[in-house]
């Protein structure tokens, strides 16, 4: 089968060849338990956890004890949220969430879940850039607030969130602040040293590492408490994630994290540059509109919405020649328009035609100039009444 040309690198990346290959030694030879503390074979691979603790902590400015590995971010938000709010030792009387309408579901389906048991939450709206009003969130902190938690780039239009700022308002009202910190870690500069941020969440197969793999960071001292863990058992990542460590998957995400360190600022420059191009061609179309602030977003990311195309087929015709995704991959399947872009005040119509690329470090001028072709094309054939 010839594949299309992937450009959804938002859902997730291949894993670089130079990622599987630190990681294949600790599926055969060096299989070790890293919490076998009697023989070399978990010493290799205590040892080799380690070494990735200190990669995945350099790229984000961390120490290498703020750092708790996961199985991805799905679960190093839960643990995040939950395990501040159902924290034992959580000051009394704070029992208040605050998040943002356009979060990923991992945290907005938490918080709800949260609500179900008797916490309470704010949902923050967006601007039609996808920026928050930080007047907004200033707003919603009250004395009862717990937790604030604003993710630094959305995965559907790669708007990055003014983090500073809103990590200012937690700090002065005494709020925890997390994270989901996905789709900017290893693509964007994020460095926990100069950010008011407590809580932060990875996860390595949105660059270039492996599945099934992530990471939370929790600020030393931040959070006074002890986090309430989300599993029981051996009490492994120092209480706060029990079970067997994935030592391969921890390799690969510290060998990501060192990988992306250095092509950080090259691949930056590499795909705004392809993206503007990509960009730039399709709104020449009729009907186009990009979704999002056009400043403050990732290099690799756009979102473009298309009028008067009929959404289903215009995806499935698209996917003929490249892979791409109407915002998240849950969104497709239900076929509304995503929640982000309903949230930016986008309507039904406009979002169910509304297409997320994203590049990445295959991605070459040619397979631009195939897409915007196929693109064009395509537009020709399916579009109506283009206004
Ligand atoms: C992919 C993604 C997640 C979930 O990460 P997993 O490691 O796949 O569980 C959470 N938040 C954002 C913004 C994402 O893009």
């Amino acid at each position: 089968m010839q594949l299309p040309i992937y450009l959804d690198h938002n859902a997730t990346t291949p894993c670089d060849p130079e990622v599987l290959e630190a990681m294949l030694p600790f599926f055969v030879e060096q299989f070790g338990n890293a919490s076998s503390k009697h023989h070399p074979y978990g010493w290799l691979a205590e040892d080799a956890v380690e070494h990735a603790r200190e990669q995945t902590a350099l790229l984000i400015g961390a120490k290498p004890t703020e750092i708790y590995f996961t199985s991805g971010a799905t679960e190093a938000i839960n643990l995040g949220i939950r395990g501040i709010m159902l924290a034992k030792e959580r000051p009394a009387g704070k029992n208040h969430i605050v998040t943002v309408a356009t979060e990923h579901a991992a945290v907005l389906d938490t918080v709800k879940a949260l609500e179900q048991e008797g916490f309470t939450a704010t949902y923050l709206p967006v601007k039609k850039d996808g920026l928050v009003d930080l007047n907004e969130v200033a707003a919603a902190l009250t004395e009862k607030t717990a937790l604030l938690s604003v993710m630094t780039a959305n995965n559907e239009t790669g708007v990055v969130q003014p983090l500073q700022e809103i990590g200012e308002l937690a700090r002065k009202r005494g709020v925890l602040y997390m994270t989901d910190a996905v789709q900017a870690v290893g693509k964007i500069p994020i460095k926990v040293t100069d950010m008011p941020v407590d809580l932060l969440a990875l996860s390595a197969h949105k660059f270039y590492g492996p599945k099934g793999i992530g990471a939370l960071y929790v600020r030393k001292g931040k959070p006074t408490f002890a986090l309430f863990p989300l599993l029981t058992g051996g009490g492994h990542e120092r209480g706060l994630r029990s079970g067997t460590l994935n030592v391969p998957g921890i390799v690969g995400l510290g060998k990501a994290c060192e990988v992306a360190g250095r092509l950080i600022d090259n691949e930056t420059r590499r795909l705004s540059n392809l993206r503007d191009t990509l960009e730039s061609a399709i709104l020449k179309l009729p009907g186009t509109q990009v979704n999002g602030n056009l400043q403050r977003r990732l290099p690799h990311v756009t979102n473009i919405s298309f009028d008067g195309v009929p959404a289903k087929e215009w995806l499935i015709a698209l996917n003929q020649k490249i892979a791409v995704s109407s915002g998240s991959a849950c969104s497709s399947i239900t076929e509304r328009a995503s929640h982000v872009l309903r949230a930016m005040g986008i309507s039904e119509e406009r979002g169910q035609a509304s297409v997320r690329f994203g590049l990445g470090r295959s991605t070459t001028e040619a397979d631009i100039a195939i897409a915007v072709q196929h693109i064009s094309s395509t537009l020709q054939k399916l579009q109506r009444n283009p206004v």
